[in-house]
């Protein structure tokens, strides 16, 4: 496993001459090469990434600056539209699909000298907690392979954690980013719902995705936030950033109000999760932190909500792909009803098909009222209920998920386990509000991680606080 320097030095040292950028790139690619084992990576973009870093080093020649992240070689989650290569979702039915513009995301790192190296696997269309929804292949825990990185965005976690580059992007709809960066060991920041463009990121339920940065470090997620955070055009529900950035943190925690959620510490959570957890907990007393117990009675009904409207809208926005358009086609279809119903069929996946016929199911006139409607009804119960408790505290704290990695195999054939294990999630997709994993402790050779939220758009003091967590484990 390669440990690389911290983003801000090798971008420095891009802008300084001192290394190159095409080195840079060579060095990842070939790390890549040679990690097959741990099937994270589903394409590289070498053409393109080695063009962009000849014209990057080519720049410094001539005296210019490249940006904050000149140089710096990443990986994007595979529903990322990029140029150079096909996006694909991790799905059959988008093989073969260039993407005729890029995510904005990308166009954010791109436009500070980052180059996009590889596309990373993911559970298909980001259904999945494990990768193993994949259609291609699932990917494997960096600490352990017969375990599972997490998922969807397992890809992009393994990838940091082995070292493959120095950070990658993933997107969070119901805990994708933070509950592999906690099985694998990575930061995972899922920010606030708009805080980053969902322009151009292959759309799983359009009300709760969220973009967000993998990262060895706290500093490095604030920076990538800096960068592809604040409003654009081409995604309505965008907001703007803090006026003061994400860049210098508060990281003091003295006098601070941190909630312990009840309702994240039952019996179903790991002794040795809360074990870490209460020594991380005695520490942050230390500092000077006051821990208050809280509970919200409403949590556990958010991964029932979540289960109704996150299918409801896959239903939707999986029916763009009919084989007309983009990615997969039957040929042999007799009329557009055969080719739609026959590219469909053998386009998706299993998982794929069943959050169609669940969000269909729900959405369909005889049971909107009694699933769909009930459901928007507790999530704005759970909206007001987060709002009430960042009255009383300053940030949420509690497990990212109920146990450590799982055996590949130990959920994938009852659907109902693995969508348990999205249960401390999912709530702050609903929310809309900010959350982060920070990895705390290794036990059974597995890392070992800690969720801390914070309110809307307060972004910046959760990073602040996650930094000095991050210091005193
Ligand atoms: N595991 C959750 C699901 O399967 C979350 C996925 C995600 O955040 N993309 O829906």
């Amino acid at each position: 496993m390669k440990t690389w320097d911290n983003i801000v030095k090798i971008s420095r040292s891009v802008n300084d001459g001192k290394l190159s950028a095409v080195d840079l790139v060579n060095e990842s690619l070939s790390l890549i090469d040679a990690s097959h084992d741990y099937n994270a990576i589903i394409s590289t973009i070498k053409k393109r990434a080695l063009e962009r870093a000849k014209i990057i080093d080519n720049a410094v020649k001539s005296g210019k600056n490249m940006g904050r992240l000149a140089g710096v070689p990443f990986i994007a989650k595979d529903n990322f539209l990029t140029f150079g290569g096909e996006t694909t979702a991790a799905s059959n039915i988008l093989k073969g699909f260039n993407a005729p513009y890029q995510s904005s995301a990308i166009e954010k790192l791109e436009s500070e000298g980052a180059i996009c190296v590889a596309k990373a696997n993911l559970d298909a269309f980001a259904h999945g907690a494990s990768t193993e929804n994949s259609d291609f292949m699932i990917t494997k825990n960096p600490h352990d392979k017969d375990r599972v990185p997490g998922g969807s965005s397992g890809g992009s976690a393994a990838s940091v954690v082995l070292g493959l580059a120095p950070f990658s992007i993933g997107t969070d709809t119901g805990g994708s980013i933070r509950q592999p960066a906690a099985f694998s060991g990575c930061i995972g920041l899922k920010p606030t719902y708009g805080l980053i463009s969902r322009s151009g990121v292959v759309a799983m339920a359009s009300s709760t995705d969220c973009i967000g940065p993998m990262t060895r470090t706290v500093g490095e997620a604030s920076l990538l936030l800096d960068i592809m955070s604040g409003r654009d055009s081409l995604d309505s529900t965008t907001i703007d950033k803090d006026s003061l950035g994400y860049i210098t943190l508060d990281s003091d925690i003295k006098g601070k109000k941190i909630g312990l959620v009840k309702e994240y510490f039952d019996e179903s959570l790991s002794p040795d999760i809360k074990a870490s957890i209460d020594d991380m907990v005695n520490k942050l007393k230390t500092a000077g932190a006051e821990i208050i117990d809280i509970s919200l009675p409403i949590l556990p009904s958010a991964l029932a909500v979540y289960y109704i409207l996150c299918p409801a809208e896959v239903s939707s926005n999986l029916s763009r792909y009919d084989g007309q358009r983009f990615g997969y086609s039957y040929k042999a279809a007799n009329d557009l009803n055969e080719s739609y119903s026959e590219s469909r069929a053998l386009g998706f996946g299993k998982e794929a098909k069943r959050r169609i016929i669940i969000g269909t199911y729900v959405l369909s006139s005889g049971y909107y009222d009694a699933y769909y409607k009930k459901a928007q009804l507790v999530r704005t119960k759970i909206v007001n209920d987060f709002h009430k408790a960042f009255k009383s505290v300053d940030f949420l704290l509690g497990p990212v998920a109920p146990t450590q990695a799982f055996k590949i195999g130990e959920k994938s054939n009852d659907p109902l386990a693995m969508y348990l294990s999205d249960v401390l999630t999912v709530a702050p997709n609903l929310a809309g509000i900010p959350a982060i994993t920070i990895p705390i402790d290794i036990k059974n050779n597995l890392p070992v991680a800690i969720q801390l939220m914070a309110a809307q758009k307060n972004d910046r003091k959760l990073l602040g606080a996650a930094k000095k967590i991050e210091e005193l484990v």
